[in-house]
């Protein structure tokens, strides 16, 4: 069964994994970073018992100009989209706490928000692990490698 992640009341990530035995359900917590099996919480060292099922919501409540800040500026750090809700969050007495940004393909798995920036450097990153990568299929098949080069460079060998 696939694991989810959690939040500790601490506020730690932890993932939990539900076992049946003998028509009993077992809870069984993981460290989010190692996936080291745990009893403890790594952070506040509290014992995870199996009452605790956590928080189905990773993100903690904004205020609502950041909120919407978020929801217009950001993407999800999971799926890369761009289309939030915000759900309001309020205290067992009922109290407003603030506005959840939640992605809107991810739900209670949304993690955080990351910028456009950052997008656009990891994709760069990529297509520069693709070019290695399909230069060390052709080289291993024998093949001639195929040499990247900006334009700049194609427009100067044309002789422009
Ligand atoms: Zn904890
Ligand atoms: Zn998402």
């Amino acid at each position: 069964m696939a694991g989810r992640v959690l939040r500790h009341y601490c506020g730690q990530l932890i993932r939990v994994e539900v076992f049946q035995s003998h028509g009993e359900i077992i809870p069984k917590f993981f460290n989010y970073v190692n996936n080291a099996h745990i009893v403890n919480c790594p952070n506040c060292s509290a014992v995870l018992d199996t009452d605790w099922c956590g928080s189905p919501w990773l993100v903690e409540p904004m205020d609502d100009n950041i909120a919407q800040y978020t929801s217009t500026n950001k993407y999800c750090s999971n799926c890369w989209g761009y289309e939030f809700q915000l759900v309001p969050a309020k205290d067992l007495e009922g109290n407003y706490l603030g506005m959840r940004v939640i992605c809107v393909s991810c739900q209670e798995e949304t993690i955080g928000y990351v910028s456009e920036q950052y997008i656009r450097r990891q994709q760069s990153e990529d297509y520069i692990h693709y070019r290695k990568d399909i230069n060390g299929i052709l080289q291993a098949l024998g093949l001639p490698i195929i040499c990247f080069t900006s334009e700049k460079q194609n427009l100067k060998e044309l002789g422009f």
